[in-house]
């Protein structure tokens, strides 16, 4: 088939290049007017390390990123640990990987230009039209374009295509890159954060090589709800290291590297789980179809596996029609799963709620010591609950 995929981020390059070696024509459009990864951060769960192992990609990747063996939390306020998952207590054991975005998309993009496929820069779809037999892509700056097979909306969160009603959430958080200090006390090997309640959080992350340096690098971020946004930049870089590190006084090393208020970028999330495309010829992918919070880690990953589910769903079937029964029934589930557990679990760590923090701290964090509880919990954590690859 002939298919063009709308955007180039991890979701969409890993479509591109699993459906480039089934022998399809493929060409990405991106809004972009070059190639360029925008953030910091993330994790790379066990679950999306089994789809880059699948493109062959995956030593390259860990070439670049750190184990996260942990995920870690203390409540400061009366000094309590309110978060302590540890990826060896899942059944495989896998630690996730903790990457600078900018790596894992240049790894995917290395594939998908060594797979030959064509990416056209400048290209902001505003629709489709669509008939019988194909549809067209319709970009901002008008003109001709072809007409493909299918269509693959891999456009994110934001995507003009999407379903489903895009909820904003009343918390985002400010993130940087820094690099790691040679001498620090927090933990190496973990995402590590502080709290104070629900409405003040810090955390730190190891992302293998900041591609700015060249040195061991980490993520740092800061919960702040964007309406204050303007008044944090406006108070400028010794005021944001100054609150950080009363959180957070090991932090002093991370923070300190911090020259200017213009280090640090605010992401704001949203939550919105879209029905499937009704439409024949249209296979959402990634944030285009679900996005979330960052909370459970998990939205790259998710996009990962939408891609690698949807290729095998495409390569198994006679028709299009059948494709798409089984590439919802491949991941509805798993979707649904976690977008329900991300809307209970993001307010326990970004929210105003008194209550919330106090579950999280007193009956969750008890809980999760159980060890039946606490292996689901990695298990869970580990994107593999209801995953069918
Ligand atoms: C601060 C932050 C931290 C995160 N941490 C994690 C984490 O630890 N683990 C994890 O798994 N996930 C994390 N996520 C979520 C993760 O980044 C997203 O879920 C993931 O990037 C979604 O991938 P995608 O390919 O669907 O879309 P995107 O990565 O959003 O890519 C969409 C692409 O489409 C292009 N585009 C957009 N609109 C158009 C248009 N109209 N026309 C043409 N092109 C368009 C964009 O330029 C972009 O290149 C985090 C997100 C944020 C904001």
């Amino acid at each position: 088939m002939n298919i063009a995929i709308i955007g180039c981020g991890p979701g969409g390059l890993a479509a591109a290049v699993f459906l480039k070696r089934q022998g399809h024509a493929i060409t990405i459009f991106d809004q972009f007017s070059e190639p360029l990864p925008v953030g910091s951060g993330l994790l790379i769960q066990p679950s999306g390390q089994s789809v880059l192992d699948q493109l062959g990609l995956l030593d390259r990747i860990k070439a670049l990123a750190s184990p996260v063996q942990q995920l870690h939390g203390i409540s400061v306020e009366k000094s309590r640990r309110a978060l302590d998952m540890q990826y060896a207590h899942s059944s495989d054991g896998i630690s996730a990987l903790g990457i600078h975005r900018a790596s894992l998309f240049s790894v995917l993009l290395d594939a998908a230009k060594e797979a030959s496929v064509p990416i056209i820069a400048n290209s902001k779809l505003t629709r489709v039209d669509e008939t019988e037999n194909s549809i067209t892509p319709v970009f901002e700056s008008g003109g001709a374009t072809a007409s493909f097979d299918c269509l693959i909306d891999a456009s994110g969160a934001g995507s003009p295509l999407a379903g489903g009603q895009v909820q904003s959430l009343d918390y985002g958080a400010f993130w940087a890159t820094v690099d790691v200090p040679k001498h620090h006390d927090i933990l190496p090997a973990a995402l590590d954060q502080r709290y104070f309640r629900a409405n003040q959080m810090a955390g730190i992350m190891p992302i293998g090589l900041n591609p700015a340096t060249g040195n061991p690098g980490a993520a740092l971020f800061w919960s702040e709800k964007p309406e204050n946004a303007d008044r944090l930049i406006a108070s400028g870089i010794d005021a944001f290291r100054k609150n950080y590190c009363s959180l957070w006084p090991e932090a002093e090393p991370f923070v300190a590297q911090l020259q200017s208020i213009e280090a640090l970028n605010l992401a704001v999330y949203h939550h919105r789980t879209g029905m499937p495309s009704s439409s024949n010829r249209l296979f959402h992918i990634g944030d285009s179809w679900h996005c979330t919070s960052p909370q459970l880690g998990q939205g790259a990953n998710m996009a990962l596996i939408d891609a690698a589910a949807l290729a095998k769903a495409l390569e198994q079937s006679s028709s299009l029609s059948i494709a798409r029964k089984k590439y919802r029934k491949a991941r509805m589930a798993h979707i649904k799963l976690y977008q329900m557990l991300s809307i209970i679990f993001t307010p326990l760590y970004q929210s105003d709620s008194r209550i919330k923090p106090w579950i999280r701290d007193m009956v969750i964090h008890n809980f999760a010591r159980w060890p039946i509880i606490r292996n689901f919990i990695a298990k869970t954590v580990s994107g593999k609950l209801f995953l069918s690859l």
